[in-house]
């Protein structure tokens, strides 16, 4: 172990090491090379210029600063670091108005008049809100936001710095709510679908589906959301009923079916009774010597016989009023279930004008199709839209344009045959399917309903209005997909319109 040496010999040994290493004996290199065999560790010298430099960076805003300063000035010289850190923290501590060097621009800062500035804080307050409780940047930006506001000066550039970097997040957040929202609708679809796959047979289940999935195709308006829930509530309402009522109905049944076992083992009794009284008369009866002990006997029998004969006609009387109550019960519940099926059909009609909607004419047209090329014969698809409905709804208001589409389907259905499907396509245009129909029939069955509709006034309560349309018809190609018929026929429909309206064009 090496003796410790004195500071003389640790000074010698450092001058020969740094002639030896060719070192310029200066200060620095002299203590770092003293520190290194005295086994100091080398400590960082103290930076007084970077400090001064420091300190004549900072301007004084008073008295009390000023005095800070000279303290800072004085720790500087005394190579205190605690002096230096006390005096600086008094310093900034201390700093009511804003630090600023001499050069750089002032801020910005005046009085904002209140209500804008309470305006302002209750956006910023309302905007949070719909953000979400889990955004802590933004939270803590419009914490501060609101802070700023709230201070008798307000400091422009700092409440427009947090503004736009708020808005900033606020896009963010939104563009990401989006994102969920279309995400959870996808899903959604995917639940939806997958519980329809898993309930095929469930014809009324299969509606309520049906009518789901429609009503989540983007874009989704509120009313389009409004109008499913009514039709689920409806369907969810008989749906509780049916199911209630049949449990009661099977509660009746046990009950019947126990006292109708109860009846059986009467009626088997009383026969087993009136058997014995029967067989035991008939054995006297044998017995009997002389006629007047025969009138006793015979007396049981036919009071025997009388009052089986009663028991029978009650139990008959019982079973037939059960037999009432089953078919009473079973008449309420096949109502109850064909009410259910017109509850969950309607998600496949226009509730207005009752045709199908745009999900029941896809079903229709894929049946229609497959029918028609089962049987090998022709399907004309028309499609017609109303002239000038925009001006007839601004004139006589929407209440009587809803009443004209209604009269509209009426009296296609009136001129219709049994089998061609009318369905409502979109605002006031309508799809009527014609199976059985070439494309020469087609425009003639239209046409007829055309002059149809110029016989039969729309009757408002001001006044008679007429009501026409314009409609083009295509007949299904070998191979072509409902769809791209249906296309073909608004295209004709379209040049119906372009061509004068009120016509009806083949396409
Ligand atoms: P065109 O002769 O070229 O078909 O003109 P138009 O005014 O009939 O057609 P446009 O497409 O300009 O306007 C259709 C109007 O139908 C606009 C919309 O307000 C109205 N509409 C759509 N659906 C309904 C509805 O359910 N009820 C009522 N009352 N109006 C509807
Ligand atoms: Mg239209
Ligand atoms: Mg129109």
């Amino acid at each position: 172990m090496n003796q410790p040496k004195n500071p003389i010999q640790i000074a010698r040994e450092t001058l020969k090491r740094l002639a030896a290493s060719h070192q310029a004996p200066t200060p620095e290199n002299f203590q770092a090379c003293y520190n290194e065999i005295a086994d100091i560790p080398t400590k960082a010298p103290f930076p007084e210029p970077q400090l001064r430099h420091l300190a004549a960076e900072l301007q004084a805003g008073d008295d009390v600063q000023r005095q800070q300063l000279a303290s800072l000035d004085a720790a500087i010289t005394r190579h205190s670091w605690q002096g230096v850190e006390k005096a600086l923290v008094a310093f900034l501590s201390s700093a009511e108005t804003p630090l600023s060097r001499g050069d750089a621009e002032p801020s910005i800062v005046s009085r904002l008049p209140t209500e804008f500035a309470e305006k302002l804080t209750r956006f910023i307050e309302s905007t949070l809100a719909h953000l979400g409780d889990e955004k802590v940047l933004e939270s803590e930006l419009a914490g501060m936001l609101i802070r700023a506001l709230r201070q008798p000066l307000t400091d422009f550039e700092l409440v427009q710095h947090l503004l736009s970097n708020l808005g900033h997040q606020a896009l963010v957040t939104a563009e990401e709510q989006a994102q969920i929202k279309n995400s959870l609708l996808k899903l959604l679809q995917l639940i939806i679908e997958n519980i329809g796959e898993l309930t095929l047979d469930e014809s009324w289940l299969k509606g309520q589906v049906d009518g789901l999935l429609a009503s989540i195709q983007p874009p989704i308006t509120l009313r389009q959301l409004d109008e499913t829930e009514r039709r689920l509530r409806a369907v969810i309402l008989k749906q509780s009923e049916a199911k209630r009522q049949s449990i009661q109905a099977q509660e009746e049944m046990r009950k019947m079916l126990a006292a109708f076992v109860v009846s059986l083992a009467t009626i088997n009794e009383s026969s087993t009774t009136f058997q014995l009284k029967i067989e035991d008369s008939a054995r006297k009866i044998t017995g009997v010597k002389r006629i007047e002990d025969l009138a006793p006997l015979l007396k049981d029998v036919i009071e025997a016989t009388r009052s089986m004969a009663e028991e029978t006609s009650q139990t008959r009387y019982k079973l037939k009023g059960m037999q009432e109550k089953v078919e009473a019960t079973e008449a309420t519940l096949v109502r109850l279930y064909e009410e259910l099926d017109h509850a969950s059909a309607q998600a496949r009609h226009d509730p207005l004008t009752d045709a199908l909607n745009r999900k029941g004419l896809d079903d229709a047209l894929a049946r229609e199709i497959a029918s028609v090329r089962r049987r090998n014969v022709p399907l004309s698809i028309s499609m017609l839209d109303i002239d000038n409905f925009k001006r007839l709804n601004d004139r006589l208001g929407h209440e009587a344009g809803d009443q004209a589409l209604v009269h509209l389907a009426n009296v296609a259905r009136h001129c219709m045959r049994p089998n061609d499907t009318l369905a409502r396509y979109g605002g006031e245009e309508f799809v009527i399917l014609m199976p059985d129909t070439t494309l020469e029939d087609g425009i003639e069955a239209m046409t007829r309903l055309q002059r149809e509709l110029t016989k039969t006034f729309f009757l408002t309560d001001a006044e008679k209005i007429l009501i026409t349309f314009s409609a083009g018809v295509a007949q299904l190609a070998t191979d072509e997909s409902g769809l791209d018929a249906v296309k073909r026929a608004d295209r004709a429909m379209y040049l119906a319109k372009r061509a004068g309206k009120n016509r009806v064009i083949g396409g």
